[in-house]
């Protein structure tokens, strides 16, 4: 804020007549003015406000000088930010969320603009972004799962878990997905922590969702669910799994829930590995040995790990009534079929084994990926972050210091000077634009919401509804 002088002149001690402060009152504006206007302001879009997007903006904040500064504008397609911090984290992992903290200071910061319920390709197009724009930083992760290829996937009741995480967590795009859980087994296929995510929120007792964030709809599912018994499948051996031993480590604590995992197979990975075997593996066995030591109890309800059984087929007419595999071994140090199968009766598998990125159109893809080197997109001035840029892999924290090497690189390639250039909300002057005050709003209504009932945040899974609670 900057005084008059007028305003300055009631503040002077010495009386609004002295012509020396009379002088510096009208100059020091004026040269704090021209100091200003010498910082050197580059536009900055990030598409995408989940944490790749945040960290990329953090990084950019933190690279700003005295002399240069980034006016950042963060677009997202959905009318609410955070990414996978919403839409993705298992209900169940309230901690994990607390990152939103550090995303709202980010954005609460000075130079930052949330432009949330605008979507690349229809409302903006990418050539608008690399014309008003001084770079562009491609945040949109990697939202289509990975498809088995076998016959009978697109059976009912065969989904994949890009489909059905988002369902339980109120992404609006999947508030009807068809999800069948009349059936007593669920099988999970993948060794990762989506799987074991997915596998979890199947083999929970519905009632401990009550605390937590997960769709209302899902939980009304869930609790008319007949599912009792969750297999979880994996191609190769415990010691080859995915998974994170953190996560690994929660299982054996769960209240309502049987965790079954084979004696013997974890034994045999542990006499397979050697002394020289990596940290996470030797930690994973670790927690797996504590899994098979816990005594089984009398719940209704169980999470089994296979392991060694690579999905062949799925079976039913209108809809799933079991699943093929087929039976693996080590050989030699490698993965081999022996031949033989193993069919399990159940009407729900869900896939979890990766993840690849939706194309933008404008922007060069390759194997699931934007393609880039080091996050750059050729020699433009787009770059790309998080899952967009090095594929599904890594936890929310890993993209911090991706992004932050991302946008040294971009810092380091930026012109001398920033471009004149129109600003963006030209183009969305029809559009109900979800802005950082309206965010706030909907955020605020939906944590009240929650409170009444006990929970961190009480979501809506429908955009007008959204929209309305941001006051649009
Ligand atoms: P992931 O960790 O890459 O695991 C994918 C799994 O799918 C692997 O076990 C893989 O087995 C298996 N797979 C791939 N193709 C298959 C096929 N055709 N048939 C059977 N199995 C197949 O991927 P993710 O679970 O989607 O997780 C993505 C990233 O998000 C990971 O970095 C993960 O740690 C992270 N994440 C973290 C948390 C958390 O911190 N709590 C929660 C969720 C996700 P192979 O190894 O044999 O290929």
């Amino acid at each position: 804020m900057r005084l008059t002088a007028n305003e300055v002149g009631e503040l002077n001690p010495l009386g609004g007549s002295n012509p020396l402060v009379s002088a510096l009152i009208t100059v020091v504006p004026l040269v704090i003015e021209r100091l200003e206007e010498l910082v050197l302001t580059f536009r900055i879009a990030i598409v995408g406000a989940g944490p790749a997007g945040y960290f990329a903006a953090l990084a950019l904040q933190n690279s700003a000088t005295d002399e240069r500064n980034f006016a950042i504008d963060m677009i997202e397609r959905l009318p609410t930010p955070w990414g996978l911090v919403r839409s993705g984290v298992a209900p169940d992992h309230p901690k994990i969320k607390t990152v939103s903290k550090v995303f709202e200071k980010i954005a609460t910061a000075e130079n930052f603009r949330l432009f949330s319920n605008v979507e690349l390709g229809s409302d903006v197009a990418m050539s608008d972004l690399v014309e008003r724009y001084d770079a562009v930083v491609i945040a949109t992760g990697s939202s289509l799962g990975r498809k088995l290829g076998i016959p009978g996937e697109d059976l009912r009741g065969s989904l994949s878990a890009a489909d059905f995480v988002p369902w339980y967590n109120a992404h609006p795009d999947f508030a009807n997905l068809d999800v069948p859980l009349d059936t007593d087994t669920a099988v999970v296929i993948g060794a990762g922590n989506v799987a074991m995510d997915v596998a979890r929120m199947l083999a929970l007792d519905p009632t401990e969702f009550d605390p937590t964030d997960t769709a209302d709809h899902a939980i009304v599912a869930f609790k008319k669910s007949s599912v009792r018994r969750v297999i979880l499948c994996a191609r190769r051996g415990p010691e080859h799994a995915a998974f994170t031993s953190p996560e690994l480590r929660e299982l054996p604590k769960l209240e309502h829930t049987n965790v079954l995992m084979s004696k013997d197979e974890v034994s045999a990975a542990l006499s397979r590995i050697g002394d020289d075997a990596e940290k996470d593996v030797k930690n994973n066995l670790g927690a797996m040995e504590l899994i098979t030591q816990k005594e089984p109890t009398s719940h209704a309800r169980t999470l089994e790990f296979e392991f060694f059984l690579t999905p062949l087929e799925i079976h039913g007419s209108d809809r799933v009534t079991e699943i093929v595999l087929g039976i693996n071994k080590i050989e030699n140090g490698t993965i081999v079929a022996t031949g033989e199968m193993k069919t399990i009766k159940c009407g729900l598998v869900v896939s979890a084994i990766g993840y690849s990125a939706e194309p933008i159109m404008g922007v060069p893809y390759a194997k699931g990926k934007v393609e880039n080197v080091e996050g750059r997109v050729g020699e433009t001035n787009i770059y790309t972050v998080g899952w967009a840029k090095r594929g599904p892999s890594g936890v929310i924290g890993t993209n911090k210091s991706d992004a932050s090497d991302v946008i040294k690189l971009l810092v380091e390639n930026l012109p001398n000077s920033p471009k004149e250039k129109d600003d963006i909300e030209d183009l969305l002057y029809d559009k109900k634009v979800v802005s950082q005050s309206h965010w706030e709003k909907i955020n605020a209504a939906e944590v009240l919401a929650g409170e009444f009932h006990g929970k961190p945040r009480n979501k809506s899974a429908n955009v007008e509804e959204l929209l309305r609670l941001g006051g649009l």
